[in-house]
């Protein structure tokens, strides 16, 4: 069985005294392919790194995090722009609005948003959204930017059922992680109605662990944990998720 992460940061310091042992651990459970948003200037160096230790299993996006959008935003964006055109990126992210921490930033985030969105159709790129209690303004966004090579994944798909057809209407997967195996998710009790075809796995390691390790650091290896979780809410073998969600995978990211 092949699994594949699509979002998982693998650089955060909270691996920095296990991470081989963390990259071991994903490989024996069968999570090989392991996709690395951005978050901003600050991660570039390490993934680097981490894509040269690991070249078969690493596969890096390059993007400024909505909640990274500060006073030198701008500078982030030409950091961006920079590394698209000087290195192989397997999408634009991770990219989006995040209103849950901030709202004083909306206008610079709705900003970042559309210019990356421009970057990523420029280089043929999918993008990996980040949308954290901000749905409306990223619908906004997304249809200011329609075009038939807008796409990718809605990472951590925390919507309800009529914002889950909306992402699949522009183009997006859905990305499902550990909220789905939570007792209080939500994401379970409509999720058999969206097809299969529109389900990518992901952890957002080091968050967002999946039961039983609800609270504790999260980590790739446990992708088999929420994959099961969809073979539950499917119907099918945990075999069939992997295959369909790794194939799934290879669609957006073209590897
Ligand atoms: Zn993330």
């Amino acid at each position: 069985m092949i699994f594949t992460d699509t979002h998982t940061h693998i650089y955060s310091e909270e691996f920095s005294n296990d991470r081989d042992a963390m990259f071991q651990r994903a490989f024996d459970a069968g999570v090989q392919r392991l996709f690395v948003p951005s978050i901003d200037s600050g991660t570039t160096q390490i993934m680097y790194d981490l894509e040269a230790q690991y070249p078969d299993n690493v596969f890096l996006m390059m993007g400024l995090h909505p909640t990274y959008v500060k006073e030198n935003y701008l500078e982030e964006l030409a950091h961006v722009e920079a590394q698209l055109a000087s290195h192989k990126f397997y999408a634009v992210g991770e990219i989006g609005i995040d209103l849950f921490w901030d709202k004083t930033r909306l206008k610079e985030q709705q900003h970042a948003f559309k210019h990356q969105i421009q970057l990523a159709k420029k280089y043929n790129l999918p993008i990996n959204i980040h949308c954290r209690d901000a749905f409306d303004e990223t619908f906004e966004v997304l249809e200011s930017e329609k075009a038939d090579n807008l796409y990718g994944i809605f990472h951590c798909f925390t919507g309800d059922y009529e914002q889950a057809q909306k992402a699949i209407g522009y183009n997006m997967k859905l990305g499902i992680g550990g909220v789905s195996t939570f007792k209080n998710g939500k994401i379970d009790q409509f999720l058999h109605d969206i097809d299969l075809q529109h389900i990518v796995l992901e952890t957002d390691a080091p968050y967002l662990a999946p039961v039983p390790y609800r609270g504790k650091r999260n980590e790739s290896a446990y992708i088999p944990l929420i994959a099961q979780k969809l073979a539950d809410i499917y119907g099918v073998t945990i075999q069939e998720i992997a295959n369909v969600t790794t194939a799934n995978s290879k669609s957006v990211y073209g590897i």
